[in-house]
């Protein structure tokens, strides 16, 4: 399945495609090799991963596309902790211990990704983020407080904010949101493939285009089978493949569903307060909000079922005609012109958690799918949980997230 297509209202290209900072060294595959570990997908998880693992092994990173360009390009890149399901509605399907878990790890995992970026100085554009959850037609006010009340208990930095205040302080009119500290937002691309070159800097090597068709795994490793005719040996693979679920891998409640999104163009007059701030809504399909380091306003919502919906272009335009109305009716003080507008394959679970860990029946092999609104926070999540296995340790979370 293709994860991804985009389009630029203008050129045809995605909104990260354009500029410096893109370039990872990569290399066909003329023969077969031999590593530690293979990383079988080149977006942000398998950047992560590779950046997380080459200093200590030796590291193979398989793409059948150029890096990047599966839906790690079409980001909106939001690097948030806050789940898709609250934490209210979490416990309820989890257990409150585990739910508590699940967001305090997030939490930590945005930390540790400003963390790697800074150390790296990776230029990606990252700035830290607050966040305005508002009320919508799945929780309103009642529930988004008791909801903040929830986070605050376990120490989250979440406020609710009463219907007065949101009008005064922000112009915005619903009946209560919750403001958060502690999230963030980047370039996808840029931070993807910075993390890529500090890895191949640590001796990872980046294969492309070769698409791996077959896996199986013995008591010594895994032997992969490539389109260009050479075998990959590995003590381990990980599949990072994004929305194309590698086979074998139980995908329970997991569903590929479409989104949309739109930029605006650069320097969009906005407030102030919305330098900083990543919004979205308690709705379903939500909308969501952030401007980029131009002063553009990138936009997504409008999710609808269906693998492929995506793809057709007359839905483009409708969809992208339905975000920036209702982007109007929500900032009526914000004038703006669409410049890019695009979409992609989004994966969704029933708890909003990603599906991370050991492949059933392939020893030595493990499974990334990052889904939910928190993809790439998962990604960060899934190189610390995976990261450990290779290790030969336990991760303490990773029973949270086991497919
Ligand atoms: C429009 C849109 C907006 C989004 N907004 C956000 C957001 O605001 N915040 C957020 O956290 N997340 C967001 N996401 C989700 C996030 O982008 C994804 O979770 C993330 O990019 C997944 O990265 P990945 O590396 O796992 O997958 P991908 O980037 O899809 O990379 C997988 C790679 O695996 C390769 N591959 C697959 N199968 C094979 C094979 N058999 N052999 C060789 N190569 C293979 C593909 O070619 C691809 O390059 C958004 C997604 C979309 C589409």
């Amino acid at each position: 399945m293709s994860a991804t297509h985009e389009r630029d209202l203008r050129t045809g290209a995605s909104l990260w495609a354009h500029g410096p900072g893109l370039g990872v060294p990569t290399r066909p595959l003329t023969q077969a090799i031999s590593v530690d570990v293979v990383v079988v997908g080149a977006g942000i998880s398998g950047a992560f991963m590779a950046h997380g693992l080459a200093t200590e092994f030796s590291v193979a990173v398989l793409d059948r596309r150029p890096p990047l360009m599966g839906s790690t390009i079409a980001s909106t890149a939001l690097l948030q902790w806050e789940i898709d399901l609250p934490l209210v509605e979490l416990s309820k399907k989890i257990g409150p211990a585990n739910a508590r878990r699940a967001y305090a790890r997030s939490r930590s995992a945005v930390d540790h990704l400003m963390d790697i970026v800074r150390r790296e100085r990776i230029p990606c554009g990252l700035r830290p983020s607050r966040t305005l959850y508002l009320a919508g037609d799945e929780h309103g006010c009642r529930a988004l407080e008791a909801e903040a009340n929830a986070r605050a208990a376990m120490g989250l930095e979440s406020a609710f904010v009463p219907a007065a205040t949101l009008r005064e302080d922000y112009g915005i009119d619903r009946t209560g949101a919750i403001l958060s500290d502690g999230s963030a937002r980047a370039d996808p691309a840029r931070l993807a493939a910075g993390l890529l070159r500090r890895a191949h800097d640590a001796d990872a090597r980046v294969f492309s285009p070769v698409e791996v068709l077959d896996a199986a795994s013995d008591p010594d490793g895994v032997t992969l089978l490539t389109d260009v005719g050479h075998a990959v040996r590995a003590k381990h693979v990980v599949f990072c493949c994004g929305y194309e679920f590698p086979k074998g891998v139980p995908t329970p409640g997991a569903k590929v569903i479409s989104t949309w999104a739109l930029a605006t163009r650069p320097r969009t007059p906005c407030p102030d307060w919305l330098r900083d701030m990543l919004v979205w809504e308690a709705s379903d399909p939500y909308l969501y909000f952030r401007m980029a380091r131009d002063g553009r306003l990138i936009v997504g919502g409008e999710d609808e079922d269906g693998p492929t919906a995506h793809a057709s272009m007359p839905k483009l335009r409708a969809k992208t005609g339905r975000i920036a109305r209702k982007l109007k009716a929500l900032l009526p003080m914000v004038d703006f012109e669409i410049d890019h507008s695009w979409a992609g394959a989004f994966g969704e679970s029933a708890t909003g958690l990603p599906s991370i860990g050991p492949v059933p029946d392939m020893d030595h092999a493990f499974a990334v799918m990052g889904f939910g609104g928190n993809g790439i926070t998962y990604s960060v999540i899934a190189s610390e949980i995976v990261g450990a296995a290779i290790r030969g340790r336990v991760d303490p979370d990773a029973d949270l997230y086991r497919p």
